[in-house]
């Protein structure tokens, strides 16, 4: 070209006028100038145009997407790194003019995309769709796992400009997050934040809820819930996992059960939408068992009715009232009467019954605003609210008794109990509740004592007599451990001969404040505190360890409270006593009572069979103080009876008790029993037990009971007189 422009500069034009000429000079240089520029120009363009090329490249190599652009036919124009290093296996095809469609040819060929394996044409031709149809996007596998996002689409040209983003990690993730929400067996939602909507649900959820899976996915979160509850679940997105955990909500399932659910939630994107991942934990079991274990912390297992602890927090509640506004209240302590022997005969299913039929009994006497616990065992209390008048309680008391004592129906076992009342109040009676329930406590053993089957109003001086007690008791049980008991013996004369037969254990108690205390006065104590074990156990032991010091033809009578028949195997601890003294079991002679008698247990006449026939002697002690005494000589082969001093005392004075010493001295000849008079202290006495015939007598007219030390002295004396 700028030859030819040359050429046409030198040719002549020869009919134009000389300046015409000269102008048509000026005019070809002008165009050359012309030309110049315009090269220049278009040099300058070509130069910029390669510039903002370069430029374009750089940027677009910046990108962080791989970017691709084909002309109207398909073929390469332009592509970025990130393109390149996306299809690295493919990098040496790609060059300005080749075609895309032959680069996908040879990567199917070489097997560079693993979805076309197999069904190579097929796979071509749809790619080829797609890039002559550009439609949104689509995901491209390679052959070494990425997986690449493709998004195509026309240029202004008729061209393609295509997007490639390597989503492996996100395809990773969100495969891990798949399998975590669908094989949880936690029930998970995950819930458009925006949308009110449930975006997906896993298996857990359709399980537990009962829901179709479509029905779920149309609903909101808050349609599973109760609509108190709607306002506060927008908080949900806003609380620590903690405070989350913490929380409660009541949803419901298709069937309409109520369940109590923790909901645990995390922000997350859900198909590239802001969206959040609630898990919902039913707690309606753990909610359940912590309100069951409330209940049994505060109820009776067996009647359901308020315990001990649900009854004194409602008497300090009911006594904070009072405080304020002045009505007293009322405490009822009520025990059964003679419920061990509905238990004992009819069996402890029988007793468990009863014990419900009474608890219904109770609260249906009761106003709203009182209470009736169980105690423990048979023992139930009552606390009566706002009593301004003590008629009120009265009138409760004896709508009790008469209410408890109507017949039980014990599954085809009619049965008749009574119970025992004792009432204390509040303020005058205490203004605590343990001081109010053991105020009452004690009035209630008062009824008891007085014979059963009544109320009892508590008196100070029951809170006096019971604090000596307990420290009789405190102090008796410091004694038995520290061996401050001791035995002393009292001799048993034969009438007829004057001679020592024997002699009783009788126990001492020398107390350094109180001297020394009678075993009237602490045996009852021992009995009902479980003390007597020990201390019969004691005695046991060291009168026939002390026997064994006496004369060969010398005994020891021993008494013998009832419950020792019960607590321990008494045969044994006899058994024990009598070979570690290396005492012969004839000289061993146990004292018991009536009261033993009265239960008519088979297993106390077993044991006084088996000790009878181990060779000890078997006396029955203070007879003719009890009921029905011939019949018990009759229930057991006595080998004594010791007739009581009330009939002996005076008995030169008194002809009734004269007949009855000659009648049971009859009575002992007749059943070859030995005859004991106890408390003979005159010589009156001696002689009419001498004319009746008595064999035995024990009183202070021959001895009273005397220390160990001073029986070994005695006997001594007597040996060294005989031997003289
Ligand atoms: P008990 O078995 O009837 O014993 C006789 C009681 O009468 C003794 O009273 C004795 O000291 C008393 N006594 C004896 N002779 C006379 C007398 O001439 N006139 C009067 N007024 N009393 C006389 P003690 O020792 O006070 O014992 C009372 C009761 O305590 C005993 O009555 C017995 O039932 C019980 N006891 C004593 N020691 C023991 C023991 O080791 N174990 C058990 N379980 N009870 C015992
Ligand atoms: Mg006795
Ligand atoms: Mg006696």
């Amino acid at each position: 070209m700028p030859r030819l422009r040359s050429k046409a500069a030198s040719k002549p034009k020869r009919n134009g006028p000389k300046v015409v000429r000269k102008s048509a000079s000026m005019k070809r240089s002008a165009d050359a100038e012309a030309l110049v520029r315009a090269r220049a120009e278009a040099r300058a363009a070509i130069e910029e145009a390669r510039r903002s090329h370069a430029r374009l490249r750089d940027a677009i190599d910046l990108l962080p997407q791989g970017i691709v652009v084909l002309d109207a036919e398909g073929r390469y124009i332009l592509w970025n790194k990130e393109y390149a290093d996306i299809y690295k296996r493919s990098a040496d095809l790609f060059k300005t003019g080749v075609k895309l469609e032959d680069t996908l040819r040879i990567g199917v060929a070489r097997g560079d995309y693993p979805e076309a394996a197999g069904r190579e044409a097929e796979w071509l031709a749809e790619r080829l769709s797609l890039l002559a149809n550009p439609r949104g996007r689509h995901e491209q596998r390679l052959s070494d796992g990425r997986t690449i996002m493709i998004e195509e689409g026309r240029t202004s040209d008729g061209g393609i400009i295509g997007l490639r983003v390597d989503i492996t990690e996100m395809k990773r993730r969100e495969a891990s997050f798949r399998l975590l929400f669908d094989s949880n067996p936690v029930p998970m939602f995950v819930y458009a934040l925006n949308g009110q909507r449930i975006l997906a649900v896993n298996d857990a959820a359709i399980e537990h809820y009962g829901f179709a899976r479509s029905a779920l996915l149309g609903m909101a979160l808050g349609d599973l819930h109760d609509p108190s509850e709607l306002a506060d679940l927008a908080l949900l997105d806003n609380e620590s996992t903690e405070e989350q955990a913490g929380r409660t909500w009541r949803q419901y399932k298709a069937d309409g059960t109520a369940i109590d659910v923790a909901l645990l939630s995390s922000r997350m994107t859900y198909e590239e939408a802001p969206a959040v991942l609630i898990a919902a934990i039913d707690i309606t079991e753990r909610k359940r068992a912590e309100a069951r274990i409330a209940f049994m912390a505060h109820h009776d297992a067996l009647t359901s009715l308020p315990n001990r602890i649900l009854l004194r927090s409602r008497m300090e509640e009911m006594l904070n009232r009072m405080r304020r506004h002045g009505n007293g209240i009322a405490t009822l302590c009520i025990d059964l009467d003679n419920f061990k022997s509905v238990n004992d005969s009819l069996g402890h299913p029988a007793g468990d019954l009863l014990l419900r039929l009474v608890g219904g009994r109770l609260r249906g006497l009761l106003r709203d605003q009182d209470m009736v616990a169980r105690l423990g065992g048979d023992e139930f209390a009552i606390v009566q609210a706002d009593v301004s008048d003590p008629q009120e309680v009265v009138t409760l008391a004896e709508r009790l008794l008469a209410e408890v004592s109507q017949p039980y129906d014990l599954d085809g076992h009619q049965v008749t109990i009574g119970a025992s009342v004792g009432i204390a109040f509040a303020p005058g009676d205490g203004d605590d509740a343990d001081r109010l329930l053991k105020s009452a406590d004690m009035a209630m053993y008062r009824a008891k004592a007085d014979g059963k089957g009544a109320y009892r109003f508590f008196e100070s001086e029951m809170d006096a007599r019971a604090q000596a007690r307990r420290r009789l008791e405190l102090d008796l049980r410091l004694a038995l451990q520290n061996e401050g008991l001791e035995l002393h013996y009292q001799p048993l004369v034969e009438l007829a001969s004057g001679e020592i037969t024997g002699y009783e254990a009788l126990i001492r108690w020398p107390h350094a404040e109180r001297g020394m205390i009678p075993p009237c006065d602490f045996i009852p104590v021992a009995e009902e505190t479980g003390l007597i074990a020990p201390l019969g156990a004691f005695v046991l032991r060291q009168a026939c360890s002390d026997a064994a010091k006496w004369p060969d033809h010398i005994k020891v009578a021993v008494n013998l409270s009832p419950l020792q028949f019960k607590t321990g195997n008494l045969f044994v601890q006899v058994k024990d006593a009598l070979e570690e003294a290396g005492l012969s079991p004839k000289r061993l002679e146990l004292e018991i009572t009536e009261t033993l008698l009265l239960e008519r247990s088979e297993q106390i006449l077993a044991t006084l069979h088996a000790l009878r026939a181990l060779g000890v002697r078997i006396s029955m002690d203070d007879f003719g103080t009890g009921y029905s005494s011939l019949s018990y000589l009759r229930s057991f082969p006595f080998d004594k009876i010791k007739i009581d001093r009330s009939f002996v005392h005076d008995l030169g004075a008194n002809a009734d008790s004269q007949a009855i010493v000659r009648a049971i001295v009859s009575l002992g000849t007749s059943l070859g029993i030995t005859i004991t008079a106890e408390g003979v202290e005159t010589e009156t006495d001696l002689a009419h037990l001498r004319a009746e015939g008595c064999d035995e007598g024990q009183g202070y007219l021959f001895a009273k009971a005397r220390p160990q030390s001073d029986i070994l002295a005695s006997q001594a004396k007597r040996h060294k007189k005989q031997v003289a």
